[in-house]
């Protein structure tokens, strides 16, 4: 039986979004903010906390309540998840997603992270890794919520990575030209990938150089969010979009933040621009809502609801439909290991004889590096060897990692970065163990890590 911390939450301040000005420190118009917040109450000022933010952003001397700096701070979390005292509080959507479910008129779509089913069963005294997939979906059901899976959306992004990616194979490794290319002039290798908000916002605040270098596809969320307004509402579920609201069920607390980012509204941009909805109609973000992995459980608590009371069956639905390379998101290693399939598929003609990337798994080092042989279909089957890293157990030593990579530009063809420790399944927003959710990271002595 698994034994879990409850973390105490706040709703957002009427001032969470800011002012009028285009920049506030860090944070541009209309994104949150103070996602995570110190109880300056429960603080005892031990410092535990400084040992797992990646940026430094916690400030205080030791026995006096310390802060968090928001133009620091990457919303990652990790500090909450870890804190011995539980004084450390995250900004929450409960409330706001409890009205929307009594709203008539709204279609409320629950959208959830490959992690999430393998961890809310802990919230209902299930043990770790216990998987939930029909059964969560049931709970949403019985909430309320309409299902659409981010694992569908996973599979566009990396459809769209993979082929982001041989396209830059192919203008900086094959010296190839073409209209289709010349845009890979401004983003050389390194790729790195860019399904993190926390590392995002990191590379955006601290390593701002990196910036060509990141892949310019969304996240699986976002594809989903937009897709679900656009294509999903007219075609799957036939509702007017400006109706559907669209809840991230994540394991993250960066993705809170992510949502809020003003370029986030494609949906809305596409609908006006093809005269689907009337020009006049105020923008709306792709993602209406974000609830953590703490947050859904507190929702189905609040209804009486307990997946695991469900049925484990279900009918397979169009939105719920994915291939295994979506899944593997979750953990550390698996965005990477999701493109290099594609990557692999299309420049050798040929599926991989075995899909299993082994060699880009895995939490025990800082850096996980492989080479992965790909015979080139177009070149008579000459071999390139395509470098990868991926960057894990992050959260502290990020910034040693990155400089190291900055250093190292001409190492890599592909680099995954993933902030939290072991990837989204050790997320700042899944359940809290007594001993703090980072039970991976590289501080902890093995037994724990095991
Ligand atoms: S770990 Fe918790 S109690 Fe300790 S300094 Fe950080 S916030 Fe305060
Ligand atoms: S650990 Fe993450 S959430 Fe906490 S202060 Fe640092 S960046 Fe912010
Ligand atoms: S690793 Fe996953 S859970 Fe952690 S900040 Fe990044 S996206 Fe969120």
């Amino acid at each position: 039986m698994s034994k879990v911390t409850r973390v105490a939450t706040f709703n957002p301040p009427n001032d969470a979004w800011g002012g009028d000005a285009a920049f506030e420190g860090t944070c541009r118009r209309g994104e949150l903010r103070g996602i995570i917040k110190i109880n300056q109450n429960n603080c005892v000022g031990c410092d535990t906390c400084t040992a797992f933010c990646p940026t430094d952003a916690i400030r205080g001397s030791l026995g006096v309540a310390h802060k968090i700096s928001v133009n620091r701070c990457v919303n990652c979390g990790q500090c909450l998840t870890n804190c011995p005292f539980g004084a450390i509080e995250q900004m929450s959507f409960v409330d706001t997603v409890m009205q929307k479910l009594d709203d008539p008129n709204a279609f409320v779509v629950a959208h959830p992270s490959p992690s999430v089913r393998v961890s809310i069963a802990e919230e209902f005294g299930g043990n770790p890794g216990d998987l939930t997939v029909n059964r969560l979906y049931n709970a949403f059901e019985k909430a309320g919520f309409h299902n659409y899976d981010v694992n569908f959306a996973a599979d566009q992004t990396i459809l769209e990575e993979g082929t982001e990616f041989i396209r830059k194979v192919r203008y900086w490794a094959l010296g190839e030209r073409g209209d289709d290319l010349e845009h890979m002039a401004a983003h050389p290798f390194p790729h790195f990938t860019s399904c993190c908000p926390a590392w995002i916002k990191n590379a955006e605040t601290f390593h701002p150089q990196l910036l060509p270098h990141i892949s310019g596809a969304k996240s699986p969320i976002q594809m989903g969010g937009a897709l679900a307004k656009t294509w999903a509402a007219k075609y799957v579920w036939n509702v007017d979009p400006r109706n559907v609201y669209m809840v991230a069920v994540t394991p993250c607390t960066a993705k809170i933040f992510e949502a809020s980012r003003p370029e986030f509204n494609s949906a809305s941009q596409y609908l006006i621009r093809n005269g689907e909805i009337p020009s006049d109609t105020p923008s709306f973000q792709d993602i209406d809502a974000v609830l953590t992995a703490r947050d859904i459980a507190e929702v189905f608590r609040r209804k009486h609801i307990n997946p695991l009371e469900l049925s484990d069956e279900r009918a397979t639905e169009t939105m719920n439909v994915y291939t295994g390379a979506a899944t593997i998101f979750g953990n550390s290693g698996g965005v990477m290991e999701a493109a290099l399939r594609t990557a692999y598929f299309i420049l050798s003609g040929n599926e991989l004889s075995n899909p299993d990337l082994i060699a880009v798994r895995g939490y025990e080092t800082d850096i996980v590096e492989a080479t992965i042989p790909i015979p080139l279909k177009a070149y008579d089957g000459k071999i390139i060897e395509v470098k990868v890293a991926v960057v894990n157990g992050a959260s502290r030593n990020i910034k040693a990692i990155v400089e190291r990579l900055i250093d190292d530009r001409n190492k890599y063809h592909f680099v995954e970065v993933m902030n939290c420790p072991g990837g989204c399944v050790n997320g700042g927003g899944q359940p809290v163990r007594t001993m703090g959710t980072s039970w991976l990271h590289p501080l902890l002595p093995l037994p724990l890590r095991a």
